[in-house]
């Protein structure tokens, strides 16, 4: 095992998932050579697989299966397709790991049954699957056991409706950024990472961003002076998909791990969860100097951070976010809390992380509504703080969307840096400086409010708010019309919504009126005087609101 990373992709899924049909496709696009463990395995053997089976049994095709897996990840500007099971096999799975980039191919379980069933009528191989007596049935019980090594892929494709030369484009593509993430980017540390500090008053951390730079956790903890034990908490989708890998970069560094994992969504943001996780803690013997790892989007972090700040008074907190929502707001500033069912966020405490760690690559499984709900928060910050920031995403939104490596790892850690910045300049929201923070919000609060929460993902009713705060900022003679559609141009391109066709504009006014009501005063408006540059407003006529949200509520 060198450690070192060579030019090999090693495939692995489960059968019927496309692995030898793109993997020549990915060695031919790549101008590589392919091989594929279950021909080498009959070669080697000189009897097919299904031979080897029957007559030598399961145990001897395993025990080839590692040899001649072994000697394909020896090898240099290969594609390697591997067995539905090879993975399973945790030795397996370190060759496959040590310099080489591991693809999953994903397909559901419907899908696999149809291309098996498919294949065989074209004169396929036999598939031993398929004569079980409910073939899909044990399709789904056998993914389903194999869900855990197929997580610890560097990269997914979700094959269902792609043809294999999509998929074959797919791959490629995440070896773009694989390869990229171990070359060090200019402005990056030489431990791959940009670092940004947090100034509280109540305590100044670190935020590391950079692409692929999930395996140095358990050493920035260490160097963060942690030790002991590192509690892992996340929800079930995120534990899945990174909860083994990070508890093994966790042990690898010498802490004591257990984990604890609720349902993914917002319903978790609750007491109960907070119960479930001190629970877990004090079975686990948990002490004053142990670390709560939230690994997760921002549910998890305000629970997880919650837990932290009440348990045994206070104990220790890691941010390790999954979503862009996590990486550039919820992560960093130490608000953390609970939903009551009369409110969000109505318990809470400030309890700011020892140290944030962003891989940006954790978000290229992150569905795409998800992501671009968090890029509304980030052309935010340009919208408010840096029109210079804000002129990069307007020139850049396309390389956002499709995941480049180095662009997104800038947008994050400059949005980042604004957020930091504010922290410091106001920690409790005691300064107003954190008000800013709001533009947008007013409106879009209004949108999720009126719309019972369900239809709008909460950037997404920030978006349709920026472009309403805008439009306000213009009636107000702020700003004039080419701020309204600077803000519109690039919400567009990211994939987000800057009209809401059909929410009335009276059912947003009166959530926003009862939202003032509330809290007993006028709203306080977050306007731009131009692009980069937000002002607050209590003194905005009713009459140029409502204006506004019937153009929103009319322009489809
Ligand atoms: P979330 O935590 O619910 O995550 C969204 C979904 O994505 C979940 O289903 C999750 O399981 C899934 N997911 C997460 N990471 C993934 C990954 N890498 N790959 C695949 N799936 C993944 O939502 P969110 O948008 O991250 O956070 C919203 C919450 O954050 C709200 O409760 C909001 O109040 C809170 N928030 C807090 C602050 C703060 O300062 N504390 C700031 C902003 C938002
Ligand atoms: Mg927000």
């Amino acid at each position: 095992m060198t450690g070192e990373n060579h030019c090999r992709i090693i495939v692995i899924g489960f059968s019927g998932s496309g692995k030898s049909a793109v993997a020549p496709l990915v060695a031919a696009a790549l101008g590589w050579q392919w091989c594929d463990t279950d021909e080498d395995i009959s070669r080697l053997a000189g009897k097919s697989v299904p031979d080897i089976f029957a007559e030598d049994g399961e145990a001897r095709f395993r025990e080839l299966e590692r040899q001649v897996l072994n000697s394909a990840c020896g090898r240099n500007h290969v594609v390697v397709s591997t067995g539905g099971g090879a993975a399973v096999d945790p030795a397996n799975r370190a060759a496959m790991h040590d310099g080489g980039m591991v693809v999953l191919l994903e397909a559901r379980p419907e899908t696999i049954h149809a291309r098996l069933a498919r294949g065989m009528a074209q004169g396929g191989a036999k598939r031993p699957l398929l004569e079980a007596p409910d073939p899909l049935q044990r399709i789904r019980e056998l993914k389903e056991a194999r869900q855990l090594p197929y997580a610890t892929a560097d990269w997914t494709v979700h094959t269902d409706d792609l043809t294999p030369e999509q998929v074959a484009a797919e791959v490629v593509r995440g070896w773009d950024y694989w390869s990229k993430a171990r070359r060090p980017a200019p402005g990056v540390t030489g431990e791959g990472a940009r670092v940004i500090a947090v100034p509280a008053a109540s305590r100044a951390y670190s935020v590391f961003v950079g692409w692929g730079i999930l395996d140095t956790l358990g050493r920035r903890m260490k160097q963060a002076g942690l030790e002991g034990g590192a509690f892992v908490v996340s929800d079930e989708t995120v534990s899945c998909l990174y909860g083994q890998r990070v508890q093994a970069f966790l042990e690898d560094a010498g802490f004591r791990t257990a984990s604890v994992s609720f349902p993914a969504g917002e319903q978790s943001k609750s007491l109960a969860s907070v119960s479930r996780i001190c629970d877990f803690l004090v079975q686990q013997k948990a002490e004053r100097g142990d670390t709560v790892v939230a690994l997760g989007g921002g549910v998890v972090g305000d629970v997880a951070g919650f837990a932290a700040a009440t348990f045994l008074r206070g104990i220790n907190v890691i941010q390790v976010p999954t979503t862009l929502v996590g990486m550039v707001d919820s992560a960093i500033g130490g608000k953390t809390g609970v939903d009551h069912p009369q409110g969000k966020n109505l318990i809470g405490a400030f309890h700011q992380p020892s140290l944030v760690l962003s891989d940006v690559q954790l978000l290229t499984t992150l569905p795409r509504r998800e992501l671009s709900a968090g890029w509304a928060e980030v052309v935010k910050y340009g919208l408010i703080m840096d029109a210079q920031f804000y002129a990069l995403l307007e020139s850049r939104a396309g390389s956002l969307l499709s995941m480049d490596a180095d662009t997104v790892v800038e947008a994050v850690s400059r949005s980042v840096a604004f957020k930091a910045r504010i922290v410091g300049e106001d920690e409790k929201e005691t300064k107003g400086r954190r008000t800013i923070l709001n533009f947008g919000h007013t409106i879009g609060h209004g949108i999720e409010a009126a719309t019972g929460y369900g239809a709008f993902l909460h950037g997404e009713a920030v978006a349709v708010g920026m472009v309403g705060a805008a439009m306000l900022s213009q009636r107000m003679g702020l700003a004039g019309p080419e701020v309204v559609s600077r803000v519109r141009g690039v919400l567009e391109r990211l994939s987000l919504p800057v009209s809401c066709p059909g929410v009335s504009g009276s059912q947003v006014l009166n959530a926003i009126k009862l939202d003032k009501k509330v809290k007993g005063k006028a709203v306080r408006w977050v306007l731009l005087e131009g692009i980069g540059k937000a002002v607050v407003r209590s003194d905005v006529p009713a009459e140029y609101v409502s204006g506004v949200l019937a153009e929103l509520e009319m322009n489809a």
